[in-house]
C-alpha cells in the first residue's frame, strides 16, 4: 500500500510553469508512471478559470506552442487562443518601422496570446488522466527540513497542518515567492526605472491579428491581439506617469494612449481594469541545491518588453524533465547535486541570453538622445529592409534559437 505522505517530486506552485513541469514529465510515461508527483498550490481552480474582459493573458511564443503539442493540449487552447500573424514595431517620433510576417518566415503565426485561464483550464483537463498526480489545493508551505531521504513540507491546508516528504522539491510558486524566503535563497534585483501599466483594450476594428511594439521615450508599449475585439496593453511609463495613468478617468486614459499609440489599430474604446507592475529583473542566485530546484518566476523575473517570461520558464520545465528522466534512465539519483546542476548550467545559458537580449531592448528603446533616436529609426528601416538582419529577433520572439543574441549584438 501507498504511504500518502511520501512523495517522489513534490511542485510548490500550480501556475503556468508548476502544471507544465507535469506535463513535460507525463511525456515519458515509462518512466514518469513511477514518479508519485503532489503540486501544492495556493488559489482555488474555482478561482483561477474565472473570465471576464480583463482576463490576464499571456503571449506564446511559436515554440512554446509546439511544446504544447508535444504535450498534447495545444488543440484545445488554439481554439480560443489569438494567433499572430503579424508583428509590427515601431519608434514614436521616428518614421522607421519594421513589419514582420508570418508567411515571411514559413510559420502558420509568430506566436499566439492566449488567456490565462484557458492555459490553466487545458492543464487542469489533462491532469486528470495522470493517476500518479496529487493536487494538493488550497496548500501553502510554512516550513522545510532537510531529512535523510530528502525533505519534509509542512503544508497549511483546510487550517490544519500536514507533512509531507519529497525526495525533490520543485519551487514554482512565482516572483514573490515565500518558499525562495523559507529557504533563504537571495535574490538579484536590478532595477528599469519603468512601471508597466496593464489593461485589456476594447476595440471598434478588427485587429486582424497584429501585434504593436511601440517604442516611447518612455519605454515600450505592445498592443497584442485577443479575442472578442480586444488588446493586451502593456505601458511602459515612469512612477509617476504610471500613477497619472492608474488614476486617469477612461476618457482621459484613453486619448492619452491614442496619442502614443496612434491609430493603427483603429478607435480605442474601453479600457478595462488597469494593473501597475514596478519593471525589475529578479534573479534567484541559486538555482538549486540538493533536493531543490528553481523554476519560472522564482529563478529570474523578466521585463516583459519581449513577452519572454513564461517562454523561458516553459522551456525550464521541458528541460528539468529531460534530465530527470535521463536520470532514471541511467539509474541515477534525480535528485542529487549532479543531476540538478547538469539542469542548472543548460538553463543558465537560457537564461543569459533572454537577459542579454531583453536589456538590449530596454536599453535601446527607453533612451531620449536625441542621436539614439535617429539610429534607432534607421535600424528598424533596416530592419525591414533586410530581411536577414531581423532574422536573429523574429528567431528569438518566436522562442526557436537562444543562441544568437551575442551574434546580433
Ligand atoms: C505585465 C506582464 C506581461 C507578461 N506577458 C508575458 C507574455 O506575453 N509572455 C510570456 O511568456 N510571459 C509574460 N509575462 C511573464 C509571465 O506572466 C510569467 O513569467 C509566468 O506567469 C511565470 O509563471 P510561474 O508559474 O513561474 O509563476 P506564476 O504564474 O506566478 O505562478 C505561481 C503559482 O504559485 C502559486 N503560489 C504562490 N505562492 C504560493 C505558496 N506559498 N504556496 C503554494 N502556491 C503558491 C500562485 O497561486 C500561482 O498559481 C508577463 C508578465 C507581466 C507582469
Amino acid at each position: 500500500m501507498q504511504d500518502n505522505n511520501n512523495y517522489d517530486i513534490v511542485i510548490i506552485g500550480g501556475g503556468l510553469v508548476g502544471n507544465s513541469v507535469v506535463c513535460a514529465l507525463q511525456q515519458y510515461p515509462q518512466y514518469c508512471k513511477k514518479l508519485r508527483i503532489a503540486v501544492v498550490e495556493a488559489v482555488p481552480a474555482t478561482e483561477k478559470l474565472q473570465t471576464d474582459f480583463d482576463v490576464r493573458s499571456v503571449a506564446l511564443s511559436y515554440g512554446s506552442s509546439l511544446i504544447f503539442q508535444r504535450f498534447k493540449i495545444w488543440q484545445k487552447m488554439l481554439l480560443q487562443a489569438s494567433p499572430i500573424n503579424n508583428i509590427h514595431i515601431s519608434t514614436r517620433g521616428n518614421f522607421g518601422s519594421a513589419n514582420v510576417k508570418a508567411e515571411q518566415q514559413k510559420v502558420p503565426a509568430l506566436g499566439y496570446v492566449v488567456a490565462m485561464p484557458v492555459l490553466l483550464k487545458a492543464f487542469y483537463d489533462k491532469f486528470s488522466e495522470f493517476d500518479n498526480v496529487d493536487l494538493l489545493c488550497p496548500a501553502t508551505v510554512s516550513n522545510i527540513e532537510r531529512i535523510a531521504t530528502g525533505h519534509q513540507l509542512t503544508l497549511i491546508q483546510d487550517g490544519n497542518n500536514k507533512q509531507i516528504n519529497a525526495k525533490l522539491i520543485i519551487v514554482a510558486d512565482g516572483t514573490r515567492s515565500k518558499t525562495r524566503d523559507l529557504l533563504h535563497i537571495n535574490t538579484k534585483q536590478t532595477d528599469y526605472g519603468q512601471y508597466g501599466v496593464t489593461a485589456n483594450i476594447g476595440l471598434a476594428d478588427d485587429h486582424q491579428n497584429y501585434a504593436y511594439e511601440r517604442f516611447t521615450a518612455t519605454g515600450p508599449l505592445a498592443m497584442l491581439p485577443m479575442t472578442e475585439r480586444r488588446a493586451a496593453m502593456v505601458w511602459c511609463v515612469s512612477e509617476n506617469q504610471a500613477a497619472e495613468l492608474k488614476a486617469a478617468d477612461d476618457v482621459t486614459f484613453l486619448k492619452s494612449l491614442q496619442e502614443t499609440f496612434g491609430y493603427r489599430l483603429g478607435q480605442l474604446q474601453q479600457v478595462g481594469v488597469k494593473q501597475i507592475y514596478p519593471l525589475r529583473l529578479t534573479q534567484a542566485m541559486e538555482l538549486s541545491r540538493p533536493g531543490i530546484v528553481l523554476l519560472g518566476n522564482v529563478a529570474q523575473t523578466l521585463h516583459p518588453v519581449a513577452g519572454q517570461g513564461f517562454n523561458l520558464g516553459l522551456r525550464s520545465a521541458v528541460k528539468l524533465a529531460e534530465v530527470i528522466i535521463d536520470a532514471l534512465r541511467n539509474q541515477q539519483d534525480y535528485a542529487s547535486n549532479q543531476v540538478l546542476k547538469n539542469y542548472e548550467s543548460q538553463q543558465l545559458q537560457d537564461r543569459a541570453t533572454i537577459t542579454l537580449y531583453t536589456n538590449f531592448l530596454v536599453k535601446l528603446f527607453s533612451n531620449n538622445v536625441p542621436m539614439l533616436g535617429y539610429l534607432r529609426g534607421k535600424g528598424l528601416l533596416a530592419l525591414d529592409l533586410l530581411p536577414f538582419s531581423k532574422q536573429p529577433l523574429i528567431k528569438m520572439n518566436m522562442g526557436v534559437a537562444n543562441q544568437i543574441m551575442a551574434e546580433y549584438l
